[in-house]
């Protein structure tokens, strides 16, 4: 199996499935997960490119076997294969300027009869094919396509059966000497030993061509499957228009590899059951091909991130301080804090949060008040809470909190059940007002909890505040 990137660009989710399942593949069946970067494209290709795709991948946990193969350095055997393919006579050179042929397409278009190359080029005498091969004239080789039927018995779309006599001549290398896509991947696949193929469906109308060239040259075929490319929600190729498609992107958005890999291996792929949850080790043991669906699958960001809450809250502290760590220096160049939080605080308010939030990154964001002062308060949560009366209320409590000996979760639940007691209240009507006047939102973990975590010195502080802006 391989994964065979070109690095022209972000490696996007689609890209990264395809690299999963080739992996689940061989991992499964013993066999080897190859990597193969294409980047003859020099114009294209860029180192960065190159590392986003290592980075990506090794985040995500696909461990390549071998060597990573760069195409543009087996060049040489291209050219080779390409030799061969015009001494054996099933390809030929062919003169025709891109101009000539652009006009040759242009009468096609204008007679209404479809364009294919008319193998002018095929028809020259040897003599002067040598004369103007010699003469310097520049020329593109191509294949010379049989006119039967290429049939492949395709894993995941069965039987497909194109006709040679739709596949025009394709160029197998340029007129600068380079050899193109068509042939280059043909030629590594079969040096590099590839017995399967699992590929996104763009490639499908390559592999006629591609079957072409294996027969031609005498090498093995490889099996190949096409999965269906994934939609957004819109049922329209996932693109950027639908927001984050770049795997990093998802890293750097506080998304965890457990969670990618759970939800790519199930896009399109089902263990034949309707589970939501699976790890790396269950995907390995469980995958086959004949469990890709023929259909496109829709990505579904809402499911992404409850999964990834999922997953937040099954974390302990230790396994992401440093992504955390990573966000609050984050939260600080944003200007959404001033300054960066203590390691205590930040594992405090993990431990407080991690089953609340979606991503990781939201610890900064839905959890900002754990590390600073509001400086708003809810307007709904204001109109239902903040009654006439409730600054004196919440000025009795600060006064009781600071009078505690300890200031845990119960010594604190204990001092507000007796004030609503004593006020006769119930205890919501100091709990929720307590929230908003501490954290300046309705929702979050318990109180009590909450208070604790996040100390005396700041309660108070923070409720001194509160009253200053209901007195106005
Ligand atoms: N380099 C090609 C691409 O990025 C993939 C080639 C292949 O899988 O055959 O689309």
């Amino acid at each position: 199996m391989r994964f065979a990137p070109s690095p022209t660009g972000d490696l996007h989710v689609g890209g990264i499935r395809t690299a999963l399942f080739n992996y689940l593949f061989a991992r499964h069946h013993g066999g080897k997960f190859l990597l193969r970067i294409e980047d003859t494209d020099k114009r294209r290709s860029t180192s960065e490119a190159i590392q986003v795709i290592l980075n990506g991948m090794k985040w995500i946990g696909l461990k390549h076997d071998e060597e990573i193969v760069y195409q543009a350095s087996r060049i040489e055997k291209h050219k080779k294969a390409v030799t061969r393919l015009l001494e054996s006579g099933d390809a030929y050179p062919a003169f025709e300027t891109p101009e000539e042929l652009a006009a040759k397409r242009e009468e096609a278009q204008r007679t209404k009869t479809g364009y294919l190359y008319d193998r002018a080029s095929l028809k020259l005498a040897p003599k002067e094919i040598r004369a103007r091969i010699d003469k310097g004239d520049p020329y593109v080789v191509r294949l010379k396509v049989p006119s039967g039927d290429i049939v492949f018995d395709d894993g995941i779309h069965s039987e497909i059966k194109v006709s040679g006599k739709e596949i025009e001549d394709f160029i197998i290398l340029r007129s600068d000497g380079t050899p193109t896509y068509m042939l280059a991947v043909v030629v590594d696949d079969a040096d590099m030993g590839i017995t399967h193929v699992i590929r996104g469906d763009d490639h499908i109308s390559n592999t006629p061509k591609q079957i072409l060239l294996y027969r031609a040259l005498v090498l093995a075929e490889p099996e190949f499957s096409h999965v269906p490319l994934i939609l957004g929600s819109d049922r329209r190729k996932l693109s950027k228009r639908h927001g984050v498609t770049s795997i990093m992107g998802y890293r750097d958005a506080g998304f965890l590899p457990e969670t990618l890999v759970n939800y790519l291996g199930l896009l399109g792929w089902s263990p034949g059951d309707d589970r939501n949850e699976i790890t790396m080790q269950e995907l390995i043991e469980l995958f086959s091909i004949s469990g890709i669906q023929s259909s496109s699958a829709v990505f579904d960001d809402a499911k992404l991130s409850w999964l990834n809450g999922l997953y937040i809250s099954k974390l302990n502290y230790d396994e992401v301080a440093s992504d955390l760590n990573e966000f609050a220096d984050q939260a600080v160049a944003d200007g959404k804090l001033e300054s960066k939080p203590s390691e205590d605080q930040i594992r405090t308010a993990w431990h407080l949060l991690n089953n609340r939030i979606h991503v990781t990154s939201d610890l900064f964001d839905v959890g900002l008040y754990m590390f600073s002062d509001p400086n708003e308060y809810n307007p709904k949560g204001m109109r239902k809470n903040f009654k006439p009366g409730i600054d004196e209320k919440l000025e009795v409590l600060a006064v009781d909190f600071g009078n505690l000996n300890s200031f845990d979760a119960e010594s604190i639940e204990e001092v507000v059940r007796e004030r609503a007691g004593l006020w006769e209240l119930s205890a919501g009507k100091l709990i929720h007002p307590l929230r908003l006047a501490v954290s300046g939102v309705t929702g979050g973990p318990s109180l009590f909890d909450m208070l604790a975590g996040l100390g005396c010195k700041t309660v108070i502080r923070r409720i001194g505040k509160c009253v200053e802006f209901v007195r106005g």
